[in-house]
């Protein structure tokens, strides 16, 4: 019988994953920057590409291990020049462009905070988080600038500076410079300061069912997480050419988009242009890529355009596939082996843990339909909360939440400025993730549901209340509930029913204005799809709008209990 290795406890696991990064030098800390890039420029990855980017328009463009770091550094200088101190937040709102990369590692070596922002976000979803994140500085495009932040300047009175990434427009508006003239300017040494291991580093929003979009901020360790599951889940290697589908804008593409295949020293593919059936093949093709790391929605787009297209390509390089970010039906797994030649293998994390939890490695049995199992340091139960304590489910095939031991380096440190929504995701030493799951008896999860009515829509959370917010700013609208309704390509698309102010026509003319005014403030990804104007709609007897009856109702399933509801309509 072979030896087996009993797993490592999960302290001394994450001691040896620390130990297997560099730091800076002379003990001086530890950096995400520092890890992700400087660390190889005494190595083998120095003169590697980095990222190879593929332009909307234009000729790819690669930049190399070296090149990255000293673009870095002058963003970092830069960002000294301006006297934006550690701890400042940086946000970015940008394509997957050179720069955005540039100005998350120069950050990161300023120690300031890096908050990425979705480019398809519309100005409310923007005002909202740089005023929770306090922002500094922004990154972005003059039109972006011109179109969706220019309004909001008096609404974000810390905002000193907007580095624009292109050709700028005319603008009196202050702080606004040019930052390829900026970064020109600067020299391309510079010495990271000493990092505490716990200093902030990346800022990412998140959705809930209530209030305001929830900042959940990581620290500088959470790269040890980034690395050693880039490694355990993604199967990545130093002569991988990586293809992280996600945008930087969300977590994924930032954790693996960005450090976490830097720290590894492989080659990222960075493809700029949307998705597109046949480019999308023509990208895996054509750049070789080795690992490919995407999600669910893309996977069903891709099945929809057919087993045909695919067998125009050569996609002998691809070695290993992933997936993440929502329920990943058994049938893409199998297409994907009949028609790629490889299984998908489906991971699950959230924005919260900074990292993979829970995955179908590399050379085990993958279960169709699973999320897999916890990764090496990683302890994850199903529970069940009741008066405020947290009972772990021993028998397999159990459904409640799942719950993780805390202790791995890249969990969140607090939800910005809401302490106590903080708190209340921990009891003892479980993290509550909020959402519904089983375990089988051979250890492998199996996502049941969301625990809250946020809505996971083409792999994005939106959360209704935001959404409710900014269709109750129309004149007609007296008020508003957002549902998530299922649909088989994105799998849920934003449903949302509205009643209106005495004085207003329920008309098809006022439904489209409400829709257009929506999709104004909040940008493409979290405007409703559907709308529909109701007399009233139904409230419990403290007036909390019942968003779980409107969906009952709207998939014509049972009500369930309905005696808190005002006057049952
Ligand atoms: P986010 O914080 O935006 O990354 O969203 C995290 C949420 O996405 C999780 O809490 C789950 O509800 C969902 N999710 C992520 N990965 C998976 C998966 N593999 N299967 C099902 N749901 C997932």
């Amino acid at each position: 019988m072979d030896a087996v290795t009993p797993p490592q406890e999960p302290e001394a696991f994450w001691s040896d994953a620390r130990a297997s990064l560099a730091g800076l030098p002379d003990g001086r800390g530890l950096n995400m920057a520092h890890e992700a890039v400087d660390r190889h420029l005494s190595g083998p990855a120095a003169d590697r590409v980095a990222f190879r980017f593929l332009p909307k328009k234009g000729e790819p463009l690669e930049m190399t291990y070296r090149e990255l770091a000293a673009e870095s550094n002058r963003f970092a200088r830069l960002l000294e020049r301006l006297q934006v101190g550690p701890g400042s937040t940086v946000f970015l709102l940008l394509g997957r462009v050179p720069h955005l990369y540039v100005a998350v590692l120069g950050a990161l070596k300023a120690r300031c905070v890096v908050c990425p922002l979705f480019s398809a976000f519309g100005p409310e979803p923007i005002r909202s988080r740089m005023a929770a994140g306090d922002a500094r500085v922004l990154v972005t495009t003059p039109t972006f600038y011109r179109r969706k932040v220019a309004g909001l300047r008096e609404a974000l009175p810390g905002l000193d500076h907007v580095l624009l990434a292109g050709p700028p427009e005319e603008t009196t508006d202050p702080g606004v410079h040019c930052l390829a003239d900026l970064l020109a300017r600067e020299d391309a040494h510079y010495r990271i300061p000493d990092t505490d291991p716990q200093d902030p580093a990346l800022l990412h929003f998140t959705s809930g069912t209530t209030g305001v979009p929830k900042g959940a901020l990581h620290v500088h360790e959470a790269v040890v997480a980034h690395h050693v599951t880039g490694r355990s889940a993604l199967d990545l290697r130093p002569d991988d050419r990586f293809w992280c589908t996600a945008d930087p804008g969300w977590v994924t593409g930032m954790s693996y988009g960005i450090v976490s295949p830097l720290t590894s020293g492989v080659t990222s593919i960075v493809d700029e242009r949307e998705f597109d059936a046949e480019g999308w093949y023509r990208t895996l093709q054509d750049e070789r890529v080795t690992v490919w790391y995407t999600a669910p929605t893309a996977i069903r787009m891709l099945m929809k355009a057919g087993r045909e297209l695919p067998r125009r390509f050569d996609l002998s390089s691809l070695r290993f596939i992933a997936s993440v970010g929502e329920p990943l039906n058994p049938e893409a797994v199998v297409w994907s082996q009949e028609v790629l030649g490889l299984p998908i293998h489906d991971n699950w994390w959230q924005t919260e843990t900074g990292g993979i939890m829970i995955a179908n490695i590399p050379g085990q049995e993958i279960r169709p339909g699973s999320m897999g199992r916890p990764l090496p340091g990683v302890e994850a139960a199903v529970g069940r909360r009741t008066n405020g304590e947290v009972e772990v489910i021993r028998e397999p095939d159990e459904e409640g939440e799942l719950l993780l031991r805390t202790g791995w380096p890249s969990l969140f440190r607090t939800y910005l400025g809401q302490e106590e929504r903080y708190r209340g995701c921990f009891q003892g030493d479980w993290y509550l993730t909020g959402d519904l799951v089983r375990r089988d008896a051979d250890g492998y999860f199996w996502f049941v549901g969301r625990a809250d009515d946020v809505i996971k829509s083409a792999g994005h959370l939106i959360g209704p209340f935001e959404v409710e917010s900014a269709l109750l700013e129309h004149p007609a609208v007296a008020e508003a509930a957002v549902i998530g309704k299922p649909d088989p390509m994105v799998g849920e698309m934003v449903k949302a029913f509205v009643a209106l102010h005495p004085g207003y026509t329920p008309d098809e003319d006022l439904r489209l204005q409400i829709v257009g005014h929506a999709r104004k403030r909040l940008g493409s990804v979290a405007a409703p799809k559907e709308l529909e104007i109701l007399d009233d709609l139904p409230k419990t007897k403290s007036g909390k709008t019942l968003r779980r009856l409107l969906k009952a109702r709207e998939l014509g399933l049972p009500e369930g209990d309905v005696s808190t509801l005002e006057s049952p309509s």
